[in-house]
């Protein structure tokens, strides 16, 4: 089964997807975390990031997988590694190319092959899963958005202001929502929740109970 999840950044979908897929025994396909482990890879390779074909053929060969919750690339754990702001910074032109979505889109539906999933992303709903059994929209208000990503951030004791990071959110949003290929965008079909007033545990509880009633 699969149950996808699509939204902005800082809507609550990688903390309620990744929760969900632990009370369901399912596994947490995060795409997002794909096309961070390339962003990693073209920044440590200094590779500029409008050199297409490049970035083409590390997306081609990329040597990713998910293992016991963590993230790997070319066999070290990249976990913390690719939610630094310097790969916020520099995703949205890695992810726009054509070619490098039509690898992850590939290497996300050969993992899903082998498990249950809750996945999660841009374009899961619309593009990499159009027959989940499940979809859902989770949206919040910007301001909102950017106070959580800011938490998250601060955190991990990432030294960033507020303002970067609402400037940050807004500039991905708009490249997200704006690509020719795999834009952001909700699916005719998935139930739309808006998460600002919510906790993530209710979000969690919501989207539960719209699975087992179904
Ligand atoms: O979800 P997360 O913030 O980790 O995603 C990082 C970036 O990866 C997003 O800003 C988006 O540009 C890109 N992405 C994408 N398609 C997906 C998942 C993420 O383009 N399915």
């Amino acid at each position: 089964m699969i149950i996808a999840i699509d939204g902005p950044a800082g809507s609550g979908k990688s903390t309620v997807s990744k929760l969900l897929a632990e009370k369901l025994g399912f596994l947490y396909l995060d795409t997002g975390a794909m096309y961070r482990a390339l962003t990693l890879k073209v920044i440590r390779e200094k590779i500029d990031s409008r050199d297409e074909k490049k970035i083409e053929s590390i997306a081609a060969g990329l040597n990713f997988r998910f293992q016991d919750g963590r993230v790997f690339l070319d066999n070290e754990d990249v976990t913390q590694a690719i939610r630094a702001p310097q790969i916020d910074k520099n995703i949205s032109d890695v992810c726009k190319i054509k070619k490098v979505r039509e690898y992850i889109v590939a290497l996300a539906r050969k993992i899903a092959r082998n498990y249950s999933c809750v996945t999660e992303g841009r374009d899961t709903t619309t593009v990499i899963f159009p027959a989940a059994e499940f979809k859902f929209y989770l949206d919040a208000d910007y301001k909102v958005r950017a106070e959580r990503r800011y938490g998250e951030l601060s955190a991990k004791g990432i030294n960033i202001s507020r303002e970067e990071v609402a400037a940050d959110l807004k500039r991905r949003d708009e490249a997200d929502m704006s690509r020719t290929v795999g834009p952001l965008k909700k699916s005719a079909d998935a139930q739309v929740i808006d998460t600002t007033a919510f906790s993530i545990d209710e979000v969690v509880r919501i989207l539960a109970e719209k699975i087992t009633s179904a």
